[in-house]
């Protein structure tokens, strides 16, 4: 093995980490064994796992709930399909500002969040983060291409999410970028919750196998 294996930027790669929750609805469909599985096979390392019942305080502090520009682009995903429809969305909604939307979405995610167990990991490997994001696919179960998580398990469309005034169930959350990872870590585990341990693929997935 190179030495340089050991560097400290090679090995912040090798072990990057990434945040994922089985949502409420993922769980109570029983899915989180293929999401694990799908996540196992691709050689990526569950290395904390616990369920929970998440508080308020918690799934506020794991939605940046105060960064507007996060607030109005919840609102710009769902105000995208109105139009797309051909639907106004001020008929429906009583409201096309994306900022009102976009709250009244971001209240609905912390009674979704809620209304049942989530089931808490943390993912580690080889650029985990997009590879896990890749994994997840788009927001919106719609969009999401077949293959990915939301594509093969979830149909849910913001129109009508909106018009029922809840969030769009889509199974499974996951980090988009390492400041995020690392904040929803925190928020999830404690240090001591994290297991270093190997697995039976590691020297295969990881290691020269010639
Ligand atoms: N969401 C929603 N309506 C929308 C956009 C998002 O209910 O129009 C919910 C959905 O459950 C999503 C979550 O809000 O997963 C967080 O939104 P974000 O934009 O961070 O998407 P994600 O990172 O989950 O793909
Ligand atoms: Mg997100």
């Amino acid at each position: 093995m190179s030495d340089k294996m050991n560097h400290p930027a090679i090995q912040a790669i090798r072990h990057e980490q990434t945040y994922v929750m089985m949502k409420p609805d993922g769980v109570k469909r029983g899915l989180t064994g293929e999401v694990m599985s799908r996540i196992s096979k691709a050689g990526l390392k569950v290395v904390a796992l616990k369920m929970v019942k998440a508080t308020e305080d918690q799934i506020r502090a794991h939605y940046p709930m105060q960064d507007q520009e996060w607030v109005d682009g919840l609102g710009e995903k769902g105000l995208g399909t109105f139009e797309k429809l051909q639907l106004d969305a001020k008929e429906f909604l009583g409201t096309d500002n994306k900022s009102e939307i976009g709250r009244s979405v971001a209240e609905g995610l912390v009674d979704y969040m809620q209304s049942g167990p989530v089931v808490c990991m943390i993912v580690e490997g080889i650029g985990a983060i997009e590879a896990v994001r890749k994994m997840v696919g788009h927001t919106l179960p719609f969009k999401a291409e077949p293959g990915t998580i939301r594509g093969d398990f979830s149909v849910d469309s913001p129109v009508v999410a909106n018009v029922e005034g809840r969030a769009i169930q889509n199974v499974v959350h996951a980090s988009v970028v390492a400041d995020e990872a690392a904040h929803e870590i925190s928020i999830w585990f404690n240090e001591d919750e994290v297991i270093n341990y190997k697995i039976a693929g590691e020297d295969i997935m990881y290691g020269k196998i010639y």
